[in-house]
């Protein structure tokens, strides 16, 4: 305004991060401050809603896109290299690392470009209600597991370059550190964990997105594509057991209140529930991929690569409960009875 450019708005200081450097965060203080309501004085988070479907998808993509420069830089570094008489490359077990990526970067691939795609079919205006719901539970979903994967693959990828890889001037360290943001902001693991059960308040959602492995799945005719598929459409359905048995009776409209006793056990296993709906869909994604790939061009990395990540688990969960009273001993340091 005319007395304060600022609107007596102070900058504390910029954040010295781990990462994103080229983007600072400031701190702000506010005070006196003049605001305008910009919506109505309530509904606060469905308003800023939208904002963060989108967010979150980006969060998936850059996922996706720091996997991929990691994987190329790893694997052209690993052209050059000679150690032990022989370039990375041609030694086996690099080229199991370097297998691994590529496999955490595909499977990060096709679920966050498949919530592309359903969010552009929304915002088209051509999405089916069923599909709605499926990218209500896939968007939390697709960021907290590519954001995983995101760190997994960024650390992996300094270590292919050995010693290298921990020096700043390679400008490789910067890869880390700006794929350790990527679980945190817009929501970490487990408060998307969290969102992940809020979204099954709306009737179906779980249906829809128990339909939409099972499509995915249906496409796979390779044998070995087909047991794949199974086992992904087996991990969601025990998903849907498992919640089932958590919720011991009440609806599922009562999960959205977090932090009753009674959620205590389906909370403590929330993680496990997304990350095994995300696993399985990934699976279920890579098969649709790989089955295109034997079809169309006779190449049959895309079922090495569905192989290598389903035999890396896609079911994650626990017996409802089973490890709540070991956990909170183990992270509270209390005495555990024997
Ligand atoms: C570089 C950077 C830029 C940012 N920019 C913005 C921005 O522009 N705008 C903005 O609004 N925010 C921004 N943020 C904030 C960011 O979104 C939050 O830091 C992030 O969502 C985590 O929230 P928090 O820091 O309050 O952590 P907390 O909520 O305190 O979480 C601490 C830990 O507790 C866990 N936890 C919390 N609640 C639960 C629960 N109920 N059950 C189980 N575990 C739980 C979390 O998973 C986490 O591991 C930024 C953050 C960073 C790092």
């Amino acid at each position: 305004d005319d007395q304060d450019e600022l609107n007596h708005l102070r900058v504390l200081r910029l954040k010295d991060k781990l990462g994103t450097r080229q983007m600072p965060t400031a701190e702000l203080a506010l005070d006196g401050t003049v605001a305008h309501l910009v919506g109505g004085p309530s509904d606060g988070t469905r308003n800023i809603t939208p904002m963060l479907t989108v967010t979150r998808l980006w969060n998936a993509v850059i996922a996706g896109a720091g996997m991929r420069r990691t994987l190329a830089l790893s694997r052209d570094y690993a052209t050059r290299r000679t150690a032990f008489g022989r370039r990375l490359i041609d030694q086996p077990l690099h080229q199991t690392t370097l297998a691994w990526m590529r496999v955490q970067h595909e499977a990060a691939l096709q679920l966050s470009f498949r919530a592309v795609e359903l969010l552009g079919r929304d915002e088209a205006g051509i999405a089916t209600e069923e599909e709605r719901k499926v990218l209500r539970m896939l968007l939390p979903i697709a960021k907290l597991v590519t954001g995983k994967q995101a760190v997994a693959v960024a650390s992996e990828g300094l270590e292919a370059f050995g010693g290298a890889g921990y020096i700043e001037d390679t400008h490789l360290p910067v890869l880390l550190r700006d794929a350790q943001v990527l679980p945190i902001w817009e929501g970490t693991t487990n408060v998307l964990s969290l969102d992940t059960l809020r979204a099954l308040q709306r009737d179906d959602t779980l249906a829809a997105y128990v339909g939409e492995v099972r499509r995915a799945a249906a496409l796979a005719q390779d044998a070995h594509l087909a047991a794949i598929a199974r086992e992904a459409i087996a991990a969601t359905e025990h998903a849907v057991a498992w919640l089932a048995a958590g919720m011991e009776g009440p609806g599922i409209e009562a999960v959205s209140s977090s932090g009753r006793a009674d959620l205590a056990v389906v909370e403590h296993g929330a993680r496990r529930f997304a990350m095994t709906l995300g696993r399985s869909l990934q699976a279920a994604l890579l098969c649709v991929q790989a089955q295109h790939d034997l079809d169309r061009h006779g190449d049959a990395r895309g079922v090495a690569v569905a192989r290598r990540f389903a035999a890396e688990g896609l079911d994650l969960l626990e017996e409802p409960g089973a490890l709540l009273v070991e956990d909170a001993a183990l992270a509270g340091d209390t005495p555990l009875d024997a």
